[in-house]
């Protein structure tokens, strides 16, 4: 196990990708006069970091965005103790192009629900931040591909799965999908999570636990509210 891997271990943290920077990638520079040539982007698989995450100070502590704030915390931490910088997904506007960084990595590609499907996670996964180098690290592969199971996925049960419809034409409905977030606290979607990511044949051993998912859900339904 590398040294970022070991560190990133006790926060129940994963490196989800790794990417070689070019001039387009608008990724900051590390510090003054150190422009960053590598980007870890770090994250969970499945519920890694829930139980770690759930008796932090900031979850504990009853106040807006736990998550973020966790995450800043955990991500400013490792990058002082690296040499790196953190770069966080919710610093903006304006923000900055995380979801194009993560199809860099090779390790997701596109999937018909509006999120990416990771090659080990499935849809079970999400990135926290990322951390930027100012020097290649030795021990990561950079870019690799994988053959998306989206493609042979016949049934897809993702779109079946989702009572409102709120995928149609490749595009994510968000509005109908939150009218009935909204209007019914107790269907499953509220209770345990999207319906449509839950209905995904792959990574199933990584599905998120049901408070964790729950958090999700409450702190999406929130943000519309
Ligand atoms: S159910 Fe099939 S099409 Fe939908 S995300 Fe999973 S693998 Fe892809
Ligand atoms: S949360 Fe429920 S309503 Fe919204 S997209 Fe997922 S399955 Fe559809």
């Amino acid at each position: 196990m590398s040294q970022i891997q070991g560190l990133l271990k006790p926060h129940g943290l994963l490196l989800l990708g790794a990417m070689r920077i070019s001039g387009e990638d608008r990724v900051p520079d590390v510090a003054e006069s150190r422009p960053a040539r590598q980007l870890l982007l770090i994250g969970n698989g499945g519920s890694s970091f829930w139980q770690v995450f759930r008796h932090s100070p900031e979850f504990c502590e009853g106040l807006a965005d736990p998550l973020d704030r966790w995450s800043k915390r955990v991500g400013e931490t490792l990058a002082t103790e690296l040499g790196g910088r953190a770069i966080f997904p919710f610093d903006g506007p304006p923000y900055l192009p995380f979801l194009s960084w993560a199809r860099k990595t090779g390790q997701v590609l596109a999937s018909p629900v509006s999120m990416f499907i990771h090659a080990k996670f499935g849809l079970w996964h999400a990135y926290r931040f990322a951390l930027a180098f100012s020097e290649q690290q030795d021990d990561f592969p950079a870019e690799a591909e994988f053959k998306s199971p989206c493609l042979g996925c016949k049934d897809q049960p993702c779109l079946e799965a989702c009572p409102v419809n709120a995928f149609t034409s490749n595009v994510y409905r968000v509005d109908q999908c939150m009218n009935y977030l909204l209007n019914d606290t107790g269907t499953s979607c509220r209770r345990q999570g999207c319906e449509a990511r839950r209905a995904c044949p792959v990574a199933r051993e990584f599905t998120y636990l049901l408070p964790h998912a729950k958090f999700h859900m409450d702190a999406f339904v929130k943000s519309h509210h």
